[in-house]
């Protein structure tokens, strides 16, 4: 066992201060569409991001994970956060952020132990960053609210790490909990939590494909989007609807493509939410399939192994409807299933997967996780 796995005391020497932490998050539908400032559906998975945490009066942070390289630990000093391309830039980026809007960040200790699988489309990294913020508005007594720290994340991802992510997954981790879904609108932050319906399940498998090139991929994505969006005269892709669908479809290749993406995922997110609340888990699962259509198809983020997942999730009795999850490129899906049944379709699908060599899927959430 590594040290950063014993626990903060057996790392640092003295107990811990304060103890924060922020769940993982699955979106159900309103892919790619955050940073066109569009509408998204996740909701908090079990599975959370803790972070202890202590002051220290040298100005020092040391920070220790179990969950890169079997434990880590690095530091800087408070006020010189500088990137380096390493996990370690997510803490930066949240104490460069509290600075800039006028926080006095001190040294501390911190661990960070997980149980959200990294780079698995599940959002780890928001998880991370939202723990950390509410550990130090804990230590701090900081008043900020959730919001706030969902802003304060964002900011530390987007402009400190240099992802250019939308605003979903950190309001997920900040504002998102597993009893509903957070209808969100990414342009005004704007959220209504929606109850879950209490007949289906939730179930997620990751594929175990991470895609060397996500990152560079979900950039040329954006850039694409917004390439739309200016040929369309329109700040944001948001800003069109259905009737625009003539002016979209004489965009030149492949914008036309990913505006339609936007465009129909939009309008998806409203239509699930309005099954949910009516109770209509077959038309919810129609949805989840037609938006899996559209991230294949349109907005090309899909991999072999992702469709044949949930082709085969599809094809088992009891599942209304499964998708790709997360950004795309590998990553998990989620599928839609009568409660109850999520353990034997998640042991079906994972079997079919493996009968080809080399293959190996995980049941991440639903039914009885192994
Ligand atoms: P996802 O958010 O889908 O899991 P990302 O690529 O956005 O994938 O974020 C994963 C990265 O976040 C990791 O490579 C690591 O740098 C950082 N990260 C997430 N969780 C932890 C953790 N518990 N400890 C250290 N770094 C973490
Ligand atoms: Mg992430």
């Amino acid at each position: 066992m590594t040290a950063a796995a014993q626990g903060f005391e057996a790392v640092f020497g003295r107990p811990a201060k304060r103890l924060a932490e922020a769940p993982g998050r699955v979106n159900l539908i309103g892919e790619h569409t955050d940073y066109s400032g569009g509408y998204v559906l996740p909701t908090a998975i079990p599975q959370k991001t803790r972070i202890e945490i202590a002051p220290r009066d040298d100005g020092l942070v040391r920070i220790a994970t179990t969950n890169v390289d079997g434990g880590a630990h690095l530091s800087f000093r408070a006020g010189e956060e500088a990137r380096r391309g390493l996990w370690i830039d997510y803490v930066q980026g949240i104490t460069a952020v509290l600075r800039q809007r006028g926080v006095a960040v001190p040294g501390f200790d911190a661990r960070i132990a997980s149980t959200v699988p990294l780079g698995s489309g599940l959002s780890s990294s928001a998880s991370l960053l939202v723990a950390l913020a509410r550990a130090l508005r804990a230590m701090l007594d900081l008043t900020i609210d959730d919001v706030d720290i969902a802003r304060i994340a964002h900011a530390a991802e987007h402009d400190f790490v240099g992802a250019p992510v939308g605003t979903m997954d950190q309001m997920a981790a900040s504002l998102a909990d597993e009893n509903t879904a957070l209808f969100l609108d990414t342009r005004t932050l704007a959220f209504e939590r929606i109850p879950l319906p209490a007949q289906a399940e939730l179930l997620v498998i990751n594929s175990g494909v991470a895609h060397q090139h996500a990152s560079g991929d979900y950039k040329t994505r954006r850039a694409e989007c917004e390439r739309a969006a200016a040929a369309l005269g329109v700040p944001q892709l948001r800003d069109v609807d259905a009737a625009a669908e003539p002016r979209i479809a004489s965009l030149p290749p492949p914008l036309d493509r990913r505006a339609r993406h936007v465009v129909t995922e939009n309008a998806r997110v409203l239509a699930a939410v309005a099954a949910i609340r009516a109770g209509d888990l077959g038309r919810l699962g129609e949805l989840f399939d037609a938006s899996h259509r559209s991230m294949r198809d349109d907005f090309e983020v899909s991999v072999p192994e992702i469709d044949d997942l949930v082709e085969s999730a599809r094809a088992q009795p009891d599942v209304f409807g499964a998708r790709l999850t997360g950004g795309g490129f590998g990553g998990s899906i989620v599928a839609l299933v009568k409660r109850g049944s999520a353990t034997k379709v998640g042991r079906a699908v994972v079997d079919a997967y493996a009968r080809v060599p080399g293959r190996r899927a995980t049941v991440l959430v639903g039914g009885l996780v192994p």
